[in-house]
C-alpha cells in the first residue's frame, strides 16, 4: 500500500480548487457535499461555477494562482489544463505540508481522490493509487448495486445508540455478536422498512437479554467451501466465513477462499496431510465441543460439499447429541465442479441417464461398493479419492462388464488455476495416471461422457 485512506473533516475549513472548467466543477459537487469554505482561483467560471458564487455556495478569486492561496488551507485541487500552474500548485502545497491532488498526475499529487459509495454517515471510498480509475469506477458500481438505499439510515440509528450499547455490553465478542445479529436481523429489516421507533424498541428489547449472554451457547456452522474457486461459494458460506468467531478448516480448502474468513477470527487447520500429524476425527468433535460452549460463532469449513465423502454427517450427529445447534451450509461438490470445469456433462441424452459418486480411497472402502449395479454403460461415475486405488478399481468394473474401452477422464484441482485434465480409457486410467503423475486432489469420471471434453472444455489447460 502506497497511500494510506483517510476521511477528512473539510466542514467550514478552507478548501482551495484552482481552475474554473468542466473537470473543477464536477470536483466541486464532490468536495461541497463535505460543507468546506471553498474558494476557486481562476481567471474565468463555468456557468455553473459562477451559478455556485452567485448563491454564496464558493468564493471566486478571478485571478491566476499564487502560492500563499494556500496558506491555512486544508486540502487544495488543482484542474487545470497548464502543466505549470499544476506544479507550482504541488510546490506550494508541499512547502505548507497539505495534501494536494493534480487532476490526472499522480505523480505531483499527494492525495487521490477516491470513487465514492455515499450512504452517509457510512461512506465507502474505492481507490486504485491512481492505477485504474476506470476499475475504481466498476468497483463502486458494483458496491452501489450491492448496497441497497437504507444502509444509511441504519448506520445514523447505529450511530444514535452506539454509547448506550458500549455502556449495556462490556464484553467485546459480545458486543460484536450483538452488532452482527443487529445488521443481520430484525432491527435492520425495521430500518428498512422505515419503522425507526420499533427497531428502537426491538434493540432494547434485545439489551435487555445481552445481559445473560454468558449462557448463551455457540453455534457451529459446518459449512462447504466448494472445489477451490472462491466464486463457488454461496452467499451463506460467504456470511458465515465474515461471521465466524473461530474457522476449523480441512486442508483441501484454498488460500483463496481462507482470505475471506473475518480477520479477527482465529483459523485452525484440522486437515489430514500426508507425513504431518494428522487431527483425528474424534480431535476434531473435541474441538468443534470446546469452541461451542464456549459460547463462539464456529465454522466447520470443508472442501466440496460437507454431506457428501465429508464427514460431515458424523459431525452433525455428533453436535445433536451434545445439543449444540448446528447449521448446514452446503457446497458445490468436486463432481459438479470437476464436471463443469472440464466441459464434461455428468449426464447428456446421448450418453448417460444417471450418475452415480462414489469413493476409492481404501481397500475397505473399494469392498464396501456394490460392484454389481456398476455395469450399467450409461451410468456417469464420479469416483473421488480414486488414485490410491486404482488398478484395483479398473480390475473391478472391467470385470463387470464396463467396456475396457470407456473413456475416462481425470481432473486434478478442478475449477483452480492450476486445474488438469487427462483423459484416458477404462483399461488405460492406471497407466496414463502414473505417465501424468496424477496427483491429489483429483477426481475420476467414467463414462462416455468424458469423450465431450476435448469439444466443450473452456477452462484452464485442454485436455490431454
Ligand atoms: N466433500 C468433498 C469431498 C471430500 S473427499 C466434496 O464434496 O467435493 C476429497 C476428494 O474430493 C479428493 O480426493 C478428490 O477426489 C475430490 N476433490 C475435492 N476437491 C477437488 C478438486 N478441486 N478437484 C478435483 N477433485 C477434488
Amino acid at each position: 500500500m502506497r497511500w494510506f485512506p483517510i476521511f477528512l473533516d473539510l466542514r467550514n475549513r478552507r478548501v482551495v480548487v484552482v481552475g474554473g472548467g468542466g473537470i473543477a466543477e464536477r470536483k466541486i459537487d464532490l468536495l461541497l457535499e463535505a460543507k468546506p469554505n471553498l474558494t476557486v482561483i481562476a481567471p474565468s467560471l463555468t456557468a455553473r461555477l459562477r451559478a455556485r458564487v452567485d448563491a454564496g455556495e464558493i468564493t471566486h478569486e478571478p485571478r491566476e494562482f499564487q502560492a500563499t492561496d494556500l496558506d491555512g488551507a486544508r486540502l487544495v485541487l488543482a484542474a487545470t489544463d497548464a502543466p505549470l500552474v499544476n506544479r507550482a500548485v504541488a510546490e506550494a502545497a508541499e512547502v505548507r505540508g497539505i495534501p494536494a491532488n493534480i487532476v490526472d498526475n499522480a505523480e505531483l499529487s499527494t492525495g487521490i481522490l477516491p470513487a465514492i459509495v455515499d450512504r452517509s454517515p457510512l461512506i465507502i471510498a474505492i481507490g486504485t493509487e491512481g492505477s485504474a480509475p476506470a476499475l475504481a469506477r466498476y468497483v463502486r458500481a458494483r458496491i452501489e448495486a450491492l448496497l441497497d438505499e437504507s444502509l444509511g439510515a441504519l448506520a445514523g440509528f447505529l450511530a444514535r445508540w452506539r454509547a448506550r450499547i458500549k455502556t449495556a455490553v462490556t464484553d467485546l465478542d459480545t458486543r460484536r455478536r450483538l452488532y452482527d445479529r443487529l445488521i443481520h436481523g430484525e432491527v435492520a429489516d425495521l430500518i428498512k422498512r422505515a419503522r425507526e421507533p420499533e427497531a428502537d424498541e426491538a434493540l432494547a428489547a434485545l439489551l435487555a437479554n445481552t445481559g445473560k449472554e454468558g449462557s448463551t451457547p455457540g453455534v457451529v456452522q459446518i459449512v462447504g467451501a466448494g472445489p477451490g474457486d472462491p466464486g463457488l461459494l454461496t452467499l451463506n458460506a460467504l456470511r458465515a466465513l465474515q461471521g465466524a468467531d473461530v474457522v476449523l478448516h480441512d486442508r483441501l480448502v484454498s488460500p483463496e477462499i481462507l482470505r475471506l474468513i473475518r480477520r479477527e477470527a482465529e483459523v485452525i487447520e484440522v486437515g489430514k496431510s500426508a507425513g504431518r500429524h494428522s487431527v483425528t476425527q474424534d480431535e476434531i468433535h473435541a474441538l468443534l465441543l470446546a469452541h461451542a460452549t464456549r459460547g463462539r460463532r464456529v465454522v466447520r469449513l470443508k472442501g466440496g460439499d460437507p454431506f457428501v465423502f465429508g464427514r460431515g454427517g458424523e459431525e452433525a450427529e455428533f453436535l445433536k447429541s451434545h445439543q449444540i445447534a448446528f447449521e448446514i451450509v452446503p457446497g458445490v461438490t468436486a463432481a459438479l465442479a470437476c464436471g463443469a470445469y472440464a466441459g464434461i456433462p455428468l449426464t447428456h441424452r446421448e450418453h448417460s441417464a444417471s450418475l452415480r459418486l462414489l469413493t476409492a480411497h481404501s481397500a475397505a472402502a473399494i469392498d464396501a461398493v456394490d460392484w454389481q449395479g456398476l455395469s450399467d454403460q450409461r451410468e456417469t461415475l464420479a469416483i473421488y479419492m480414486a488414485v490410491a486405488t486404482l488398478e484395483r478399481l479398473q480390475r473391478e468394473l472391467m470385470a463387470r462388464g464396463r467396456s475396457k474401452d470407456t473413456p475416462i477422464a481425470f481432473i486434478e484441482n478442478g475449477s483452480r488455476p492450476n486445474q488438469r485434465v487427462v483423459l484416458g480409457t477404462l483399461a488405460s486410467a492406471h497407466r496414463v495416471a502414473n505417465e501424468h503423475r496424477v496427483q491429489s486432489p483429483a477426481l475420476l469420471i467414467v463414462g462416455s461422457v468424458t469423450s465431450l471434453a476435448p469439444q466443450l472444455h473452456w477452462f484452464g489447460s485442454a485436455p490431454r
